[in-house]
């Protein structure tokens, strides 16, 4: 059994002290930080065990850098991103901000956040040195280019609420693929809530997960790596829980989960927009035929 060098919350310490001799002594903590309930002998649970196996994977378990040129001009990125932690950390109260206005529990603010995170990343990575240009309208796949060293990296952009939630990688819109194309070079934000208490950016792309499952014919990869439905394409059920982990150092931007960010009160984001329409009609004079609408919403 693997000693754990975890510090535990004063709540379960209070529950470890407190327990009898030989019942509740595992260490484990349930997704909302309470103590687990089983009934167990030893450190941990057979589930607790589980789970902390593969948050803490064994040495052989750990995946190693690529050194594709990709992965290189990536971790140009995340190298200056931990350099300037202090800019990221921004990046993400603004991100927390944007989910304080517009909620995502409301549909039309998925939309929102989410292409407001997209926004975050091209400022921070412009701010970081690194020109960078929005073009998910435009792109299949690619939701921003950034140029390093001279060269322009396609980049694949999910913000992601939590880790739970598996990101869509690619949107069919009504005309599925049976090909699935290799992973690009791809970032994901995502946040978890207390007691986990991260804000990350993390790098993921086709050689790490080839690494990952390696000796598998393409078919069986796809089947370990990815859900393919009618409408789009994820990666499968539980997939980043067990990536993360063992992905290598550098392929991980930790930034600092906020204690408290700046108060600021819910709104429309339709009003908004009606709003500024009001606006604009105030501010021109000029006159042009109204635009051919093209029936073509996402
Ligand atoms: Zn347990």
């Amino acid at each position: 059994m693997p000693r754990t060098t975890r510090t535990l919350s004063n709540k379960t310490r209070r529950a470890v002290k407190g327990g009898m001799p030989g019942t509740n002594s595992c260490q484990g903590v349930t997704e909302s930080g309470s103590p687990c309930k089983s009934n167990c002998v030893g450190q941990f649970c057979g589930t607790h065990k589980k789970v902390y196996e593969r948050d803490n994977p064994s040495e052989e378990k750990r995946l190693k850098v690529t050194g594709t040129p990709n992965e290189k001009a990536m971790l140009a990125i995340m190298n200056k991103m931990n350099e300037n932690i202090d800019v990221v950390n921004l990046a993400f109260v603004m991100m927390f901000v944007s989910r304080e206005i517009f909620p995502p529990v409301e549909n039309v603010n998925k939309f929102v956040t989410g292409g407001v995170a997209e926004e975050v990343v091209v400022d921070l990575f412009d701010k970081l040195g690194f020109k960078t240009t929005n073009v998910a309208a435009t792109k299949n796949v690619i939701d921003v280019e950034v140029e390093v060293d001279g060269t322009i990296v396609g980049i694949s952009l999910k913000n992601s609420g939590g880790i739970n939630q598996q990101p869509i990688l690619e949107n069919y819109r009504g005309e599925k693929r049976n090909e699935i194309r290799n992973l690009p070079p791809t970032l994901i934000v995502y946040t978890e809530n207390p007691p986990a208490r991260r804000a990350r950016i993390v790098y993921i792309d086709h050689d790490i997960l080839k690494q990952a499952y390696p000796g598998l014919s393409d078919e069986a990869f796809n089947a370990a790596v990815y859900k393919q439905a009618d409408s789009n394409l994820t990666f499968k059920s539980g997939l980043l829980k067990t990536l993360i982990p063992r992905l290598p150092k550098e392929y991980i931007v930790n930034a600092n989960f906020p204690d408290a960010i700046p108060k600021v009160a819910k709104k429309s984001i339709t009003r908004l927009a009606l709003d500024y329409v009001m606006e604009q009609m105030k501010h021109t004079a000029e006159t042009v035929a109204p635009s051919v609408v093209i029936e073509d919403a996402e």
